[in-house]
């Protein structure tokens, strides 16, 4: 039970808003985007800066509290919330900073890749980071970041230059290159696990037009993509960085009406080159493969394409997903992908591989957290759909599908893109990095305060005790 005088005190020492159970604003703020998570928090601490997370800090662990942290609240298992706990809900910590003469840009924690977009397009600049514009920039960038300028520019991370933290003592500090570098190496990949990040900045890189959009083949045509992706892929500019789905055409506008429903193969691209070389860098797609069923590619501000998948997948539906790392795509992985793509459960359910070659594979794999620098691509399997009745359809396909073409994978997987997976995977992900990220771990937060994410679990303070003796 919590002391009534302590939530007041709260209450009073913070700018933002503290909302509790039985509040009226209570269920729409503890919504996620996940809506198959459904996360019944003791106290939703909406803070408006740095001072409130610190008061937030400290109240969780007074009051022994579990805590988790929430930026956008897009994870998939829902790690933006807890149960009969705290949330330090950043969400209202939204400016967004351009300093065009550096190039760089600073960001709140509760901004989303759409704010992002939007401030630095008005000076030709962008972020390397998502493709979902209501993505959280935090936790998406603590665990990685990839989107459409990945190959060119690197992880989002990989952008990374600073971030102010609040720790799980309530001390603050900042962690860049040369100051706190422990932590900066582990907040490039590790997740949540070591403090609140209050402020981030990165380095912008020049991005305005795109030569960009999806192109659609019936899935008939899906082998002969997939073999011709594979090869093409790893030679192509890398300033181009088409995508690959195995997908269905939504019923909805502005698809044409007789390819609603239809199961498809997709390339989504966008280059982000010189517009004049744009043609040239298309050619082989129209020359080598099918005539598709749909090109919607041309010339569009970037926040444009960045914003294409937003009216297709509202906050609201189910989801289920598993990734892995894939560094080649045999015929057998085709095949397996083939069959489950024609068994998908909804037409909003999907698998895609992103690249990250390119950039990614030119920083050492013990530079940052995130260890995986020769795959290919990451790969999401995902079940999605509005109907809860359909939980375990979505469930279930996207588990067996996972389960069918892991073996052709690295074994680690994108933390963004797995549920509560267990200790091994995380372990599997971090590769050589794991032992330390526990070692940093044991220095920031030893009692493990923050473990509502992909934990990293600090060694006890016995065994530390024997290990020394
Ligand atoms: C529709 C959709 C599209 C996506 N597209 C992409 C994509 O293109 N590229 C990509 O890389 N990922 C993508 N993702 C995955 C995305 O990176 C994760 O879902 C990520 O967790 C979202 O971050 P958030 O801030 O919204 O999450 P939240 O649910 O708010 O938080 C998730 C976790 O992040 C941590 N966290 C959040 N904020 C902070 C903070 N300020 N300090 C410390 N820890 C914090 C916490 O551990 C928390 O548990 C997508 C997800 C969805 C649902």
């Amino acid at each position: 039970m919590l002391n009534e005088s302590s939530v007041s005190d709260l209450k009073a020492n913070l700018r933002g808003r503290v909302i509790e159970r039985g509040d009226r604003e209570y269920d729409e703020a503890r919504k996620l985007y996940n809506a198959m998570i459904d996360k019944r928090p003791l106290l939703i601490a909406q803070c408006a800066d740095v001072a409130d997370v610190i008061s937030s800090v400290c109240f969780g662990r007074e009051n022994n509290l579990i805590t988790a942290i929430r930026g956008g609240g897009h994870n998939g298992p829902g790690l933006g919330s807890c149960n009969d706990g705290l949330v330090i809900d950043l969400t209202p910590m939204k400016g967004v900073r351009i300093d065009p003469a550096q190039r760089t840009v600073r960001v709140g924690p509760g901004c989303v890749q759409g704010d992002v977009d939007h401030a630095g397009h008005a000076f030709g600049l962008a972020v390397p980071a998502g493709i979902v514009s209501t993505t959280g920039i935090a936790g998406l960038t603590l665990g990685g970041g990839h989107g459409y300028l990945t190959r060119k520019y690197g992880l989002t991370i990989d952008n990374l230059v600073e971030a102010d933290v609040v720790l799980a003592d309530a001390s603050f500090l900042t962690a860049n290159a040369s100051h706190n570098e422990d932590l900066f190496w582990a907040l490039r990949g590790g997740g949540g696990n070591f403090g609140v990040v209050t402020s981030f900045v990165f380095r912008a890189q020049p991005v305005s037009t795109v030569f960009a959009g999806p192109i659609f083949w019936n899935l008939e045509d899906g082998r002969q993509i997939m073999q011709w992706y594979r090869k093409f892929l790893p030679q192509a500019p890398v300033e181009f960085c088409p995508f690959f789905g195995l997908k269905t055409v939504p019923s909805m506008d502005p698809f044409p009406r007789e390819l609603w429903g239809r199961r498809i193969c997709a390339l989504i691209c966008c280059y982000n080159g010189p517009l004049d070389k744009a043609e040239e860098v298309m050619n082989p797609i129209r020359r080598e493969l099918p005539s598709p069923i749909l090109d919607w590619v041309g010339p569009m501000p970037f926040p444009a394409l960045q914003s294409m998948f937003d009216p297709i997948l509202p906050k609201g539906l189910q989801w289920y997903w598993k990734g892995d790392f894939v560094k080649e795509l045999s015929d057998e992985a085709i095949d397996a992908h083939l069959s489950y793509a024609a068994k998908a459960p909804s037409e909003l359910s999907f698998m895609h591989l992103y690249p990250i070659d390119g950039a990614v594979q030119r920083v050492g794999q013990n530079e940052a957290a995130w260890s995986c620098r020769d795959a290919t691509w990451s790969m999401v399997i995902a079940g999605i759909d509005p109907d809860p009745a359909k939980a375990g359809a979505i469930t279930a396909w996207a588990k067996q599908y996972w389960e069918a073409v892991d073996p052709y994978t690295l074994g680690g997987a994108y933390v963004n893109f797995m549920m509560e997976e267990g200790e091994d995977r995380i372990r599997a992900t971090y590769g050589s990095n794991y032992e330390r990220l526990v070692a940093t771990k044991n220095k920031y937060d030893p009692d493990n305060f923050f473990r509502v994410n992909q934990n990293i679990e600090p060694t006890s303070r016995e065994s530390e005790a024997i290990a020394a003796s």
